[in-house]
């Protein structure tokens, strides 16, 4: 199949081995996973800016399963930035993909390699949303699709897995048992798109930080109509602070790959600081951070927010990583909290947003109360989910406070 010449191999995140393009899978040599590494001139990364659907990945945009994911609106909150005392907060609002999350933007790149790799079904272990995104994505591309989901994911997801032609295995149990039941349950060969089991999805992701970045600067120093404004108006303005809500990692990762093509390519003024936020009830990389150490899987895993409750999370490493790198650091937050969080947005700024953007909000609530930001900062919250998915868990919140 066609890749781009930026595309220059897989490399093992453990061994480091580059491996083809066109391989499948993990490392030959030591069973780690894979991820697309680039040979990347500044011009490309500045295409990326103009129109995220130029940023560099491994397959070129003609090519690619797409559904008109992506370019999602950055929405500002001026009600809930006063309440922060910050000077803007800015929702990057992603449940306006296709099928409502952010999984969207990887999976049209994962699904695209799976149709070259002539291989079917096409599985996967989610905890919802990505269940029925790559059910979605892979009717798109006339390929069969099967999805093992924990048996709490939010009926919705289950649903529209079947409604766009997926086939789905409801297992009994948390999202480790659903992703143990892959192998255990599929006989044949099969292609996965589990998060990190494809190389694809964590770098298709990273068109959301091109998207961050863009739209923060267009409202600041103008439209970028081509490329050669992308490079005049360089170093961009940045965000002081970019919140987001880690599950499985993939997206955390995906937006640290994006900001470090960014700033290789000199187009950052500023490097903001990455937050990474979790449940109270589930947060194996929130802790690690914390305490200094290895991610650990969680013991006993209890959170409201289905979405977030990834035990042993596939991409833990990277993402702590990820975030000792950078400027970079992780919040725990309650249900309550969250879901209170959640309503607030909904009540105040017509956005629809779910648990897992509640998480976030509630993150940047709690920074606030805490004294990293003051009446100059502006920060951003990705939404990575649309809150009619769970109306109900939104819905309960309320009854819990007699409304
Ligand atoms: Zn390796």
């Amino acid at each position: 199949m066609t890749t781009t010449t930026a595309f220059v191999g897989l490399d093992c995140v453990d061994c480091g081995r580059r491996h083809d393009t066109d391989t499948h899978g993990r490392c030959d040599d030591c069973d780690g996973l894979l991820s697309p590494a680039y040979d990347l001139d500044p011009a490309a990364v500045q295409r990326g800016v103009a129109d995220a659907a130029d940023a560099p990945l491994p397959f070129p945009v003609d090519e690619r399963v797409r559904a008109a994911e992506g370019d999602t609106p950055s929405v500002e909150t001026e009600r809930l930035a006063d309440e922060l005392g910050v000077a803007s907060l800015v929702v990057k609002d992603e449940a306006r993909n296709p099928t409502g999350t952010v999984y969207d933007r990887g999976m049209s790149v994962a699904v695209t390699a799976a149709r070259a790799a002539e291989t079917e079904p096409l599985a996967l272990a989610a905890a919802g949303n990505a269940a029925q995104s790559a059910a979605a994505y892979a009717g798109r591309a006339e390929l069969r699709s099967y999805a093992f989901v924990p048996s709490r994911t939010a009926f919705s997801n289950k649903a529209m897995v079947n409604v766009h032609g997926g086939e789905m295995r409801v297992v009994g149990g948390r999202f480790d048992d659903a992703a143990a039941a892959v192998d255990d349950q599929l006989a044949a060969d099969y292609y996965s798109l589990s998060a990190f089991e494809t190389p694809y999805r964590h770098d298709g992701a990273k068109t959301l930080a091109y998207e961050l970045i863009a739209d923060y600067a267009r409202g600041r120093v103008g439209p970028f109509p081509d490329v050669t404004a992308v490079a005049d108006a360089a170093p961009l303005p940045t965000p002081d602070a970019v919140v987001l809500p880690v599950g499985t990692g993939e997206l955390l990762v995906g937006l640290d790959r994006g900001l470090s093509e960014l700033a290789a390519a000199d187009l950052l003024a500023d490097e903001p600081t990455v937050v990474a936020a979790q449940p109270a009830g589930c947060a194996p990389i929130a802790t690690a951070v914390a305490d200094d150490t290895e991610t650990t899987p969680w013991e006993g895993p209890d959170t409201i927010v289905g979405e977030l409750e990834i035990p042993d999370p596939a991409g833990g490493e990277l993402a702590v990583a990820a975030l000792r790198d950078r400027p970079g650091r992780a919040v725990t937050v309650s249900d309550d909290d969250a879901l209170e969080s959640a309503v607030t947005a909904a009540q105040t700024a017509v956005l629809e947003v779910g648990g897992a953007g509640g998480v976030g909000l509630a993150a940047a609530w709690e920074l606030a109360d805490e004294g990293m930001f003051d009446e100059t900062s502006e920060v951003v919250v990705v939404n990575p989910d649309a809150g009619v998915k769970t109306p109900d868990v939104l819905r309960s919140h309320l009854m819990g406070q007699g409304i």
